[in-house]
């Protein structure tokens, strides 16, 4: 297609609008120059901290060459959606240890159905305004370095934590990527960072994984050890995972930043199943046939049932002891899963129970 400078101006604000139409709070565009990013990924992975994240290291070139990904690329559109449910009793949560800290982002639906499809939406929409144009959705997806295209699309800088912050919403949203064959104006990259002196998301993490600002040693971090990790989780981290038993948001919970977070607009995005706040012992007692319903259409369905019991054996070893703590995980010393018995063996003999 052949448009005019004015034309893609003009084309660049709707697209921002129609966005915003979509639920999305935030719209903005990249070039696909990720240079920087692209030598720090490679720092980051020469040095093994994505442990058996296998599939950062793959696609080559190709993650910070969006062109290349999908040839023909020429932008890239960047959009957040807030995902913060209102009133989560975040804080109160982690502070009682016989209750499941879940992730915030997966206390709802599935994320990824909701805004592939809003991305669908977006894009019919510009096919409806100039006809057929070269574009793919992308969410949370392997290939794509999308904090770095967050950053160059100007939506918020990478903080110490390593997520992409704004001043105005925190971090607490979801971001998702439209690669376009259009040579839109592009949104001046978001330059000064605002993190200053401040350290606290490094002072926080129970785990120590940070090891240096920017830099994650996912080895140790509790959403990759409780999400990612398939083995058995390092006995010596197992004690400072405490109740998190899926994900962990101290980083985000301890940042000044969040302060400005706005609750989200979906309602996918409501806890379900009380997730929220149930106790680790009434979890454990989920037989797999209500994991597998009560997880339908939940991020949760990621870990699996094993090793949604394995982290759950973590917090009930971690919880203190109580009639319905040791009744649980006794309940589960013969599961058929080796890597479950081990840690329920792991979790009573922290309650003096060999
Ligand atoms: S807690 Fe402080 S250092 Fe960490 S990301 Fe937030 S502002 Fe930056």
């Amino acid at each position: 297609m052949s448009a005019t400078v004015l034309d893609l101006v003009h084309l660049a604000q709707s697209i921002k609008e129609w966005g915003r139409e979509l639920g999305f709070q935030q719209v903005g565009i990249a070039d696909v120059q990720l240079g920087e990013h692209e030598r720090h990924l490679q720092r980051w992975l020469d040095a093994g901290y994505q442990g058996e994240m296998d599939y950062m290291a793959a696609h080559g070139s190709k993650r910070s060459h969006p062109e290349q990904l999908v040839l023909g690329t020429l932008r890239v559109v960047s959009l957040r959606m807030d995902y913060l449910p209102g009133d989560t009793r975040m804080s109160a949560c982690l502070a009682q240890p016989e209750t499941a800290y879940v992730s915030r982002y997966a206390l709802g639906r599935d994320y990824h159905k909701l805004i592939r499809k809003r991305l669908q939406q977006l894009a019919e929409r510009i096919q409806q305004a100039i006809g057929p144009f070269g574009h793919r959705a992308f969410v949370d997806s392997a290939p794509v370095l999308e904090k770095a295209i967050a950053e160059q699309a100007g939506l918020g800088w990478i903080g110490k934590n390593t997520l992409i912050l704004n001043r105005k919403a925190g971090s607490w949203f979801f971001l998702g990527e439209l690669f376009v064959d259009l040579a839109l104006p592009v949104d001046a990259p978001h330059a000064t960072e605002h993190c200053g002196r401040c350290t606290a998301c490094l002072d926080i993490c129970p785990t120590a994984a940070f090891v240096a600002p920017y830099v994650l040693d996912a080895r140790r971090c509790i959403s990759y050890l409780t999400i990612e990790y398939k083995g058995s989780i390092p006995v010596e981290l197992r004690p400072l995972i405490g109740n998190r038993v899926f994900g962990c948001d101290d980083c985000q919970l301890v940042c000044p930043w969040n302060r400005f977070a706005k609750p989200t607009e979906q309602n996918d995005f409501q806890p379900r199943h009380g997730l929220d706040n149930a106790a680790l012992s009434a979890l454990f007692r989920w037989s797999e046939e209500e994991f597998l319903s009560r997880t339908e259409g939940s991020p949760l369905r990621r870990a699996g049932y094993e090793r949604w019991l394995r982290n759950l054996a973590v917090g009930l070893g971690n919880a203190p002891s109580s009639i319905a703590v040791l009744e649980a995980l006794a309940a589960r010393r013969d599961d058929p899963s080796e890597l479950v018995r081990e840690h329920v063996r792991w979790a009573l003999q922290r309650h003096g129970q060999a």
